[in-house]
């Protein structure tokens, strides 16, 4: 589908032969009462879910300032309302913040308009707190196919929330003249939810994965996109991967994946830049009528 480019490969910033992003989502206790309003009476459940800002958050930002890079967070509107302080820290780091919903609401069958309430009332949380992002992921990747359109009218500059791709690349965001946005893809292997999340009653059977296992199998995978020309963008949770022996695997990755030779490692805002530079036309997502059985 996408920009193919003339030898199959994506063309790098000089000196860089792939590129790799940590983002953070702080979803906090919000990906939880989205779901279910009442669990708020659940103390501990509410407390698993704030160690990501009061906790995980610093511990990460010390982690990320030892080695040096700069990450980007995806913060809920209503994380920001609940925790300005953590937010006024990660952008003193020199990190990127970007929106990611207001309470991480559900979208998998939700309407243009009420899609645009949650999209504008994110802003504006993320506006009270000095937040201007140009950068979107949708709660649990679950794009709508009005959402690329609602962006570009809020004038954010790219989406991360598509499975359909090894780079980034422009994408439509109606007919081919319509305004675009920068994809940058991701993949559900590259998520510390599938490998950590275990909460009774919230995640269902989820199993705690040994943190070596999963900076194995993650560590593979920035290889083999370092090999092809990719982009290896990991996303992991604070209330997560901000835990003791996660962190010290995650900063070891870290250490790997800078490692390699002719990395790129930056937030996906810097990925962004460079790819409204190179990428070429837009590519048009067809949607498939409905299929009868
Ligand atoms: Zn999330």
């Amino acid at each position: 589908m996408t920009v193919t480019f003339p030898d199959g490969s994506f063309p790098w910033p000089q000196n860089f032969r792939a590129a790799a992003s940590f983002t953070f989502d702080v979803d906090a206790e919000s990906c939880v009462l989205a779901h279910d309003p009442g669990a708020t009476g659940r103390m501990s459940l509410m407390g698993h879910q704030a160690y990501g800002p009061r906790v995980g958050t610093p511990r990460l930002l010390r982690l990320l300032e030892r080695q040096d890079i700069r990450a980007t967070f995806f913060v809920p509107g209503y994380t920001a309302e609940c925790y300005p302080d953590t937010v006024r820290a990660i952008a003193d780091g020199g990190h990127e913040i970007a929106h990611h919903g207001y309470l991480h609401e559900p979208m998998q069958g939700v309407d243009e308009s009420t899609e645009a309430d949650y999209l504008d009332r994110g802003l504006e949380a993320l506006a009270r707190v000095g937040v201007h992002p140009i950068g979107y992921r949708a709660p649990w990747w679950e794009m709508n196919w009005h959402t690329p359109r609602l962006l570009a009218e809020r004038g954010f500059r790219y989406d991360t929330s598509l499975l359909d791709d090894d780079v980034p690349y422009r994408l439509a965001t109606s007919g081919p003249d319509s305004a675009s946005l920068i994809e940058i893809p991701v993949d559900w292997a590259l998520d510390d939810w599938e490998q950590y999340a275990f909460y009774p009653g919230w995640t269902g059977s989820g199993i705690i994965e040994d943190p070596e296992k999963a900076l194995q199998m993650w560590l593979l995978e920035a290889r083999a996109r370092h090999a092809e020309g990719g982009c290896f963008v990991l996303t992991n949770h604070p209330f997560l991967s901000g835990r003791p022996a996660k962190a010290h695997a995650l900063e070891r990755l870290i250490e790997q994946v800078k490692a390699l030779e002719g990395m790129w490692v930056v937030p996906l805002r810097e990925i962004t830049a460079h790819a409204e530079s190179v990428c070429g036309p837009a590519h048009v997502h067809e949607r498939l009528s409905s299929v009868s059985v």
